[in-house]
């Protein structure tokens, strides 16, 4: 592309945001001053609020009602260790009562990293010369996703900068071909997106290829921080086209659809309050919250100081705070982990933070799971990635915990998205579909692609603690998961589910 070409691409690119901008008709919901109040009327919270709140959060479980911004702003100030023990374990509690004891897996799937953003926190960003950039072809995706599928992995978050070169069109290509690969019994069956904020016509073409969840993270809620990180003059620089991205997508008929916060840019205290306005705003205007949650922290990236020298870095201790009240703020979300950061942390996490997705086996260069026998590579790396465990290796470690790996990708096509999602898990119910389609996806993984070790361990111990379960909770539909585990085992019988 032309440096003219794409410099006219961009023009009519931010006209048309602004255009869109101007003419918003959802109201605003992140509202700065009134937030920092909040924080500031709750930061001595007495003891008996605390245990009150983190009540009121268990009792959420099961009616899918989210904590107010001042209940969240409370817990966010507790500062005795054995409340946060109590916080903790009612994050471990929240989450086994609405999905279930399973961790669904999936692998990040960098498709392009060509940008015309300049983000100061990114490693891609356009001023960073110090990073390769490159949108993957038809030929080098499909390789990446024969790859995938030959460890494992059913579900994918597929991953975009924003560019002329990889718009919508180049999502739904993308996509199409992801879907199309077929190796053994190896084969993606749902792509979730990561991408940059489209028109509703836009949305609409990609959820015509059949995308699960489309993730936009507003990275701060902040504005004025968001104005200091994303130059004025980018696309990114719109706040307001960011912030309101999914609604458009809801707009759309894409109605499952993820939020996230980039912890490190600003005060997580704030974050989380936006977090919980824009969860509520969702909630308000279509019947329907976020899906997921994601809250990467920032990691060092080559050549990007921002990333390790911002005041608002989040400490380990502090990350574990996050995650746990998210699950305590919006009972019903799914809550993501991911690999960007260390083993052990991540191990401490789950359970205490009620975290329900995680990836493993992650390469996060453009083109990186082709060249798995290689080290990971910096220089062509968004940021540094720190648990760089195999997938069998972190599966491993989730059965000795005692948890069920999962690869189900059952609900988006068995229609239960959006509004007909909302209240299995606002009611506590999709536990049942979880752990059901967790064994059966997990004993498809046991029979095609684990080490004789995790074999061993899935077979004799986690998969009859599960069945177990389904057996004493669920006693009809453990009969089915009976009978069609055999035709996994016995009829190589593939992709049966709920
Ligand atoms: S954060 Fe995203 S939009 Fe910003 S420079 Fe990086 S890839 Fe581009």
């Amino acid at each position: 592309m032309t440096a003219p070409k794409a410099m006219a691409w961009h023009k009519r690119r931010l006209q048309q945001i602004r255009e869109w901008q101007s003419s918003r008709r959802f109201p605003d919901f992140i509202d700065e001053s009134a937030i920092e109040q909040v924080l500031v009327e709750n930061r001595s919270p007495s003891r008996q609020a605390v245990l009150d709140i983190v009540q009121k959060a268990r009792d959420h479980a099961t009616t899918g009602e989210l904590l107010s911004p001042a209940e969240v702003a409370l817990l966010a100030h507790v500062e005795e260790p054995d409340l946060w023990e109590a916080i903790f374990e009612a994050a471990d509690w929240i989450k086994r009562t609405v999905y279930g004891n399973r961790i669904v897996l999936f692998a990040p799937l960098y498709v392009s990293s060509s940008c015309v953003n300049n983000c100061k926190y990114c490693g891609f960003r356009t001023a960073n010369t110090a990073v390769a950039r490159r949108n993957l072809t038809s030929s080098e995706l499909r390789e990446e996703v024969r790859t995938l599928v030959s460890m494992g992995h059913k579900r994918l978050i597929m991953v975009y900068g924003e560019s002329e070169d990889s718009d919508y069109r180049y999502i739904c290509e993308t996509v199409s071909a992801a879907y199309s690969v077929k190796e053994g019994f190896g084969e993606i069956r749902r792509a979730n997106i990561n991408a940059s904020p489209l028109s509703v016509e836009e949305y609409g073409a990609v959820k015509s290829v059949g995308i699960g969840t489309y993730q936009v993270f507003q990275e701060t809620y902040h504005r004025p921080t968001y104005r200091a990180v994303h130059p004025e003059g980018t696309l990114k620089g719109e706040y307001d086209w960011r912030l309101f991205s999914l609604h458009r997508a809801q707009e759309a008929g894409i109605d499952d659809i993820a939020i996230g916060v980039l912890f490190g840019l600003y005060d997580w205290r704030f974050e989380l309050l936006g977090l919980l306005h824009h969860a509520m705003a969702l909630e308000r205007e279509f019947g329907v919250g976020p899906h997921t949650i994601s809250y990467p922290r920032l990691e060092p990236a080559k050549n990007t100081p921002l990333a390790t020298e911002s005041p608002w870095l989040v400490s380990d201790e502090d990350f574990a705070k996050i995650v746990a009240i998210v699950r305590l703020m919006c009972p019903y979300t799914g809550s993501i982990l991911t690999a960007r950061e260390p083993a052990e942390l991540r191990r401490k996490t789950i359970g205490g933070g009620g975290v329900s997705q995680m990836d493993a086996g992650s390469r996060i260069a453009v083109g990186g799971y082709s060249r798995m026998h290689e080290a990971h590579q910096p220089d062509r790396q968004q940021f540094l990635l720190s648990d760089t465990r195999t997938l069998d290796e972190f599966i491993h470690d989730l059965c000795r915990d005692g948890y069920l790996p999962s690869f189900c990708t059952a609900g988006y096509r068995e229609g239960r998205t959006g509004a007909v999602f909302m209240p299995l898990a606002k009611h506590a119910t999709v536990k049942n579909f979880c752990i059901a389609n967790g064994i059966l996806s997990f004993e498809e993984y046991l029979q095609d692609y684990a080490s004789p070790q995790v074999r061993e361990i899935g077979q004799q111990i986690v998969i009859p603690k599960y069945l177990k379960w389904l057996e004493e909770n669920v006693p009809a539909l453990s009969e089915k998961v009976h009978l069609n585990l055999c035709r996994v085992r016995e009829e190589k019988q593939r992709d049966l589910h709920f």
